[in-house]
């Protein structure tokens, strides 16, 4: 039992009911806080409204951005690295539900422009890593042919007596070097502005791209940009997450090293697997920092605003309902933070866990943002206010990273391949 001596009020943390943190853990809350608050939240509302084209231009404020970020050392690879996996488990979450509070779009976009250096260091090559290092990076996986179907990796899901498509893309080797013919998607995470990407094709060995089961042959490459025969597309205009410019890459028999090929036909989608795997569990706790973003402003607003005589806070369904949206904020990072500790625990990482929390936080994300835009009432469809931008964004996350109706098929078959497992079936 607890014991009181009398009934205290509830103290709650900045993300709301904290348990045990370290001061590092504060400091760096509290750090990468102010970052959201006084540099992204003002940077993503001009980007939120401005053309899409000028959103990348030289003059764009997503170069100030990207600036201060490098500067604040929030995203530090060599400090990440150096963490043991506890506290990867619990630093790395801190850091990114704050940025997201701040911006989803710029959050997730800086996020993967790191994946080609990510990459570049997991190979531990000298060569590699002064190459890729530096350059600001995007993940190009998906084509306009092969959307869900790169998501469902072992082609599980493909309709009875059929195969995947071709998609868009083909590397194949030519002595010592990579060849790459092809397009992404117009999707990519920051391609209009990196330099390079971690880039996931299909792969002919001069036999074709399919296996004999009818799966693709599928290899990963690190490109550089400043190559012969890579171009770029115009960027994406789109409804959510806007602060994240998007664009297709195009590539004209572009060549490079075969070193620069990090995952060869044996390892393609072992390594994908890897980046959809740690993509979908930062999207998990990114969204709890959008849900409590959206939930931050109802609680403020409801404050203040006054119908029936009295602030809307003092109406009881306006409580019931604000006390459901804290209820879920809560139940999301709950559930973000146990699969950062699974997938750094020791039966970790894998996607089924990941695809839990990012499906069910996007999905609850915006189930929170609409009800915040109703506490809003009309004011909440405004763009004067945040919330019509946050419920755009958190809509852009059911989609982002795998849609969740294929993430959730996907982890529902290895549920099932776990417990056939498990009772030996
Ligand atoms: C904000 C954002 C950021 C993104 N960032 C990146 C990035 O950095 N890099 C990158 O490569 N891509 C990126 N993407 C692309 C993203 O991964 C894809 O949009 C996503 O995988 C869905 O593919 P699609 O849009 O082609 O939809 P489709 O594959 O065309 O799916 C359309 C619908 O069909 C359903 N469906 C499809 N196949 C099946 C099936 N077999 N069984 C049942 N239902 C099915 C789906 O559930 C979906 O509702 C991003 C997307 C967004 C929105």
């Amino acid at each position: 039992m607890f014991e009181f001596d009398e009934v205290p009020l509830p103290k709650l943390g900045l993300t709301g009911l904290e348990g045990v943190m370290s001061e590092e853990e504060l400091a760096i809350q509290g750090m990468a806080h102010r970052f959201a608050a006084e540099v992204m939240r003002p940077i993503a509302e001009k980007l939120d409204k401005m053309d899409h084209e000028a959103a990348v231009a030289e003059d764009s404020p997503i170069w100030e951005f990207l600036e201060k970020i490098e500067e604040s050392g929030l995203l530090d690879l060599a400090a990440i690295a150096g963490m043991s996996n506890e506290e990867k488990a619990r630093i790395i979450p801190i850091i990114f539900e704050e940025l997201a509070w701040g911006d989803s779009g710029l959050a997730m976009g800086y996020l993967v422009s790191k994946f080609p250096a990510f990459a570049a260091y997991n190979t531990g090559d000298a060569e590699i890593i002064e190459r890729f290092g530096h350059l600001r990076g995007c993940w190009a996986a998906t084509q306009p042919d092969r959307g869900c179907d790169l998501v469902d990796i072992e082609a599980s899901e493909c309709h009875p007596g059929e195969r995947q498509g071709r998609g868009n893309l083909v590397a194949r080797i030519e002595g010592d070097e990579v060849v790459i013919n092809g397009q992404t998607s117009a999707w990519v995470s920051g391609a209009p502005i990196a330099q390079s990407a971690l880039l996931y094709s299909q792969f002919d060995d001069g036999d074709g791209i399919y296996n004999e089961d009818g799966s693709h042959k599928y290899v990963g490459i690190l490109v550089p940009f400043d190559i012969p025969g890579v171009t770029k597309g115009k960027p994406l205009d789109k409804m959510g997450m806007r602060a994240l410019c998007q664009g297709e890459i195009y590539f004209d028999n572009a060549r490079v090293p075969l070193k620069y090929m990090i995952a060869d036909a044996d390892q393609g989608y072992s390594s994908f697997f890897g980046a959809l795997t740690f993509a979908n569990m930062e999207m998990g706790i990114s969204f709890t920092g959008v849900a409590r973003a959206a939930l931050d402003h109802a609680l403020a607003y409801v404050h203040e605003r006054k119908q029936g005589g009295t602030e809307i806070i003092n109406h009881q369904t306006v409580r019931a309902r604000l006390f459901k949206m804290h209820q879920k904020v809560e139940a999301c990072r709950a559930m973000a933070k146990r699969v950062f500790d699974y997938n750094y625990g020791p039966n970790g990482p894998h996607l089924l866990a990941s695809a839990t929390s990012k499906t069910y936080v996007t999905d609850t994300c915006v189930e929170v943002c609409s009800e915040a835009i109703q506490l809003f009432g009309g004011n909440g469809l405004t763009r004067e206010y945040p919330l019509e931008k946050l419920f755009r964004d958190a809509r852009a996350s059911q989609i982002a990273d795998g849609e969740n109706n294929m993430l959730g098929l996907k982890a529902a078959t290895w549920l099932s391949k776990a417990y056939k497992d498990k009772n030996g079936l």
